[in-house]
């Protein structure tokens, strides 16, 4: 209790530090090699900054304040705070950010391969629990004739009727990527699915030829450095920005307490705090409001059934190996 009082004044003179410095400027981090960090200035211009020390991970996404040096060069002298952070853990298992200021999560599905609830799911508990949006696109429309079509409509109609969004969009066909454009809009996105759902084939057909280029400056600025696996941030020409690396697209659920795991379904949500026992894991337990809204048909039983399941599959991996 008695450090409590302090902290905040502590950090609120951290934040106006920089902002004390005239030189001080805005921008935002659209690639991130290990230490360095590619700022893109209020008028577009790039530079090659390193962080100070105290920074701490500066991720794509990040608005910061920098300081320009050496032409074209800066530093970082504060990252502002942050909304939408996805995380990955590093080897010992600590959270560490991967990207930032992300809006929403489009979750890339196909008829090939088919796909799989459980991952979707998945998928959409990190999203809720990020507190970010979320939507299906699903891709390869040409692949699919129209008994196809009701059919997969019908398979992940479970998500629309929880209020995420089904776009139907096919990468190899400008104009049949207009639901998608219109979704990525004024918002920063990322992508993901399971492999060859077709991501890349998306981001592709997103951003001009010109975009795509990767390791195109020059060496003597260490950006030679640069490699597919970086992160970076696109400017889609329709407006919005994508944020994508092979990391970033096979994010996965890590490290999430099994307790943790029901804030992530959100037609939970309103029945939460009406099971008989505070406590409730909506497994087994009497007088849980989530299975009798299941029984019910308010809720989709399949999916209390994969909750359940990976309820199960969380609570094993966190038990300790001896
Ligand atoms: P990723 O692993 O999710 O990045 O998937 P890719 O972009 O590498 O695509 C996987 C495969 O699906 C490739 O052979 C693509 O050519 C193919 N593909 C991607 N988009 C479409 C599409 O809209 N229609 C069809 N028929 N194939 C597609
Ligand atoms: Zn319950």
């Amino acid at each position: 209790m008695a450090g409590r009082p302090r902290r905040p004044r502590r950090q609120a003179r951290r934040r106006e530090e920089p902002g004390k410095d005239p030189a001080a400027r805005s921008g935002l981090v659209i690639r991130q090699h290990g230490q360095t960090a590619v700022v893109e200035d209020a008028q577009g211009h790039e530079i090659e900054c390193t962080a100070r020390k105290r920074v701490g991970r500066v991720v794509c996404g990040d608005r910061v304040r920098w300081q320009p040096g050496a032409p074209g060069q800066g530093v970082i002298l504060a990252i502002e705070p942050r909304h939408g952070v996805l995380t990955r853990p590093d080897p010992r298992g600590r959270a560490r950010p991967l990207a930032a200021n992300l809006d929403q999560a489009l979750i890339v599905c196909a008829p090939e391969p088919p796909p799989s609830e459980a991952l979707i799911d998945r998928y959409l508990v990190v999203t809720e629990l990020m507190a970010i949006d979320a939507a299906l696109v699903i891709n390869k429309t040409d692949l699919l004739d129209e008994a196809a079509r009701d059919a997969l409509g019908g398979r992940l109609a479970v998500y629309a009727r929880i209020g995420y969004e089904l776009l139907w969009v096919n990468s190899r066909e400008r104009g049949a990527l207009a639901p998608l454009v219109e979704r990525l809009r004024d918002r920063t996105s990322i992508l993901v699915g399971q492999s060859g759902v077709g991501k890349s084939s998306l981001v592709r057909a997103l951003l001009p030829a010109a975009e795509i280029r990767v390791g195109a400056v020059s060496d003597a600025t260490g950006l030679g450095r640069h490699t597919t696996s970086d992160t970076r941030l696109y400017h889609l020409p329709d407006g919005g920005d994508i944020i994508d690396s092979p990391g970033v697209r096979d994010f996965h659920l890590w490290h999430i307490a099994p307790e943790e795991l029901q804030r992530g379904y959100r037609e939970f949500r309103p029945l939460l705090g009406r099971c008989r026992f505070h406590n409730c894991r909506h497994l087994s337990e009497p007088g849980c409001a989530v299975a009798a809204a299941a029984d019910h048909g308010e809720i989709d039983p399949a999916r209390l059934a994969r909750y359940r399941a990976l309820y199960h599959q969380l609570s094993e991996a966190a038990q300790p190996d001896y």
